[in-house]
């Protein structure tokens, strides 16, 4: 496989760039994380040589090392895992963003044990628009309650919203699910909820995800080739 790191990186943002323009989007309006699950440090230095600033891992056992070694490169870490129980405090102390809140008690573990020095945590809840039994996510009617919540607690932010599609869906499905989630973004923001994040999009369904209204894409393979 291809392990042009920099070369993968200019391509995606290109591609980015060229969708944005295609559907109408706010050039620039569409932040790219590299997801860097299952890649090695030397891969990930290739992506901050070339200029990348955030990074997407899932598992914490194989993040934190990764975070400490890249300590000084002034890195924005986000946790885009299953989020444990027990395992909200090292995510409040090791990372900027958390996009898969799904449950009032993470989101208050998550407020509590993030450390006094550190700004806010951001957070996106994680919404399970096709109610596919094998991902994670709540369903919509569960969405509101969750945001009054979260917005209640000092200690995180609430950013906005994150979905995983069904792999192998067909593009129209996907778009249906992008779209869904667009509309339930909006809802939050004309209550007032003043969002800014909708998370969604990766390596296969990037172009979708824009078309769709994403503001934030996570491409791992696109990037860093197979894992
Ligand atoms: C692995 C992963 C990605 C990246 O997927 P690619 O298909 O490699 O781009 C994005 N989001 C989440 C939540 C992931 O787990």
């Amino acid at each position: 496989m291809n392990d042009h790191v920099q070369q993968n990186l200019k391509i995606i943002q290109a591609r980015i760039h060229e969708y944005e323009i295609k559907y109408q989007r706010v050039p620039g309006s569409v932040a790219l994380l590299a997801v860097s699950k299952n890649q090695s440090l030397e891969k990930i230095q290739q992506a901050i040589i070339a200029g990348q600033k955030s990074f997407g891992e899932n598992y914490l056992q194989e993040a934190i090392p990764k975070i400490q070694f890249f300590a000084k490169e002034n890195l924005q870490w986000h946790f885009i895992g299953l989020i444990q129980r027990n395992k909200t405090r090292k995510i409040a102390e090791y990372f900027s963003w958390a996009h898969t809140v799904t449950e009032k008690i993470i989101a208050q573990r998550l407020n509590d044990q993030r450390p006094q020095n550190l700004p806010a945590l951001n957070i996106c809840i994680q919404v399970n628009i096709s109610q596919d039994p094998a991902k994670g996510g709540i369903k919509l009617n569960e969405v509101l309650p969750l945001v009054e919540f979260c917005v209640s607690l000092p200690r995180v932010r609430l950013r906005g919203l994150m979905v995983l599609p069904t792999q192998n869906s067909l593009s129209n499905e996907q778009a249906t699910v992008f779209s869904a989630l667009k509309i339930l973004y909006e809802d939050l923001n004309r209550k007032g909820f003043f969002l800014d994040t909708l998370s969604m999009g990766m390596s296969d369904d990037l172009e979708t995800a824009i078309a769709e209204g994403s503001t934030l894409v996570r491409i791992g393979t696109g990037i860093f080739g197979s894992r």
